[in-house]
């Protein structure tokens, strides 16, 4: 089975429960209307003449996942990151170990991710990892991999608990994406040494214009051979911070990218959902549900994304309320236009939005497989 049977279950329910009762002070629209704010805002009537349907989720927003960035220093400097050039002023930063817990409490998503930045180099991070998993909550711990051998130490194997390593390609390529050689090598001895102190490992990769999708198999086949636990993919997206470079893809080189993965999917153990797939294959439309995955970084909650940023919030409560939800998304912000990106589509596939009838038992294979 791809995931535990208690995180399948438990998300399940997190997930009905929210749908059925969305809890009614986030729902509410205290979003400041001032139009010549946003300067990208598409205004919809004035372009189409027509009114826009409202979003199917805009008064049933919930959190599913929280990318935790407890600092966002990193030892590399990948090319497709904008973190280390949008965060460069507060490089030196870190967030509290009680920072970082109050915000997992306050979110209140089922699953937390722990990103950057590179957090094997946040000195709490074994006492954070375990703090999540204290509340019963799944934790993906986001790293380049390169310390891992160095910190096994700090962590306990459990059931909802992944290590998430970058890999882009195979050696030659992962290192020029990374700027770096002997990254790969680094990662993948550390895969190796946490699989063997029996950790769950699974890897996300980046597909940029360049990424032959043929070395993407290579990649999976390879990491079959370390006992690899599953496989995150996302294409790249030249959003606002790394916006200058070539690399980036509009939404119909993704769907040319992404037009024969149903193989990849059904021969390696995919994390990414089915119906997230056929969203990048072009084969159905999902709707940015960008607040299903909220950002939280030493400036606050990031809003309205984990690539925009247009607002740092105080507080989770004036994050789902003061973002003005209706101004982004594709159609709505010229800087929203061809983004696929897992964390704005993703949570759109697990609310059920423009579901097929054939989804659930699709998902559950996907699920079972
Ligand atoms: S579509 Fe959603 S996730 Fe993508 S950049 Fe826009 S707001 Fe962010």
């Amino acid at each position: 089975m791809k995931f535990p049977l208690s995180m399948t279950a438990g998300m399940a329910r997190y997930i009905v429960k929210n749908k059925l009762r969305p809890r009614p002070e986030w729902q509410v629209d205290k979003a400041v209307v001032n139009d010549a704010s946003n300067p990208f805002k598409i205004i919809y009537t004035a372009s189409t003449g027509e009114a826009r349907e409202p979003h199917p989720m805009i008064k049933k927003r919930f959190p599913i996942v929280l990318m935790l960035e407890p600092l966002h220093a990193c030892n590399l400097t990948c090319t497709g990151c904008g973190r280390i050039r949008e965060y460069e002023s507060s490089i030196t930063q870190r967030l509290t170990l009680e920072q970082c817990l109050k915000a997992v409490d306050e979110c209140g998503a089922p699953m937390v991710s722990i990103c950057g930045g590179e957090p094997l180099l946040y000195p709490e991070i074994g006492p954070l990892a375990a703090g999540i998993l204290e509340r019963g909550l799944s934790c993906y711990l986001c790293t380049n991999g390169m310390f891992l051998v160095k910190r096994l130490k700090d962590f306990t194997p459990a059931e909802k608990f992944f290590f998430n390593v970058h890999l882009d390609g195979m050696e030659q390529n992962h290192d020029l994406a990374v700027e770096r050689s002997g990254v790969f090598r680094e990662a993948t001895a550390g895969i190796k040494a946490a699989k063997a102190a029996g950790f769950k490992v699974v890897t996300n990769t980046t597909v940029y214009k360049e990424t032959d999708m043929k070395e993407i198999e290579e990649l999976f086949e390879f990491l079959k051979t370390l006992g690899v636990d599953g496989h995150t993919i996302s294409p790249a997206y030249g959003y606002s911070a790394v916006n200058d470079r070539e690399i980036f893809m509009t939404r119909d080189d993704v769907h040319e990218k992404f037009r024969d993965f149903d193989k990849l999917a059904r021969k390696y153990p995919l994390q990414s959902t089915p119906v997230y797939m056929e969203f990048l294959q072009g084969k159905r439309d999902l709707p940015c549900t960008a607040w299903g995955n909220p950002t939280y970084n030493v400036k606050g909650w990031k809003g309205p994304c984990y690539l925009i940023t247009d607002a740092h919030y105080k507080t989770f409560e004036e994050f789902m309320t003061r973002t003005p939800w209706n101004n982004y998304g594709p159609g709505s912000d010229p800087r929203c236009e061809h983004c696929m990106m897992h964390c704005g589509f993703e949570p759109s596939a697990a609310y059920g939005i423009n579901s097929k009838p054939g989804d659930p038992f699709r998902m559950l294979t996907w699920l079972l497989r």
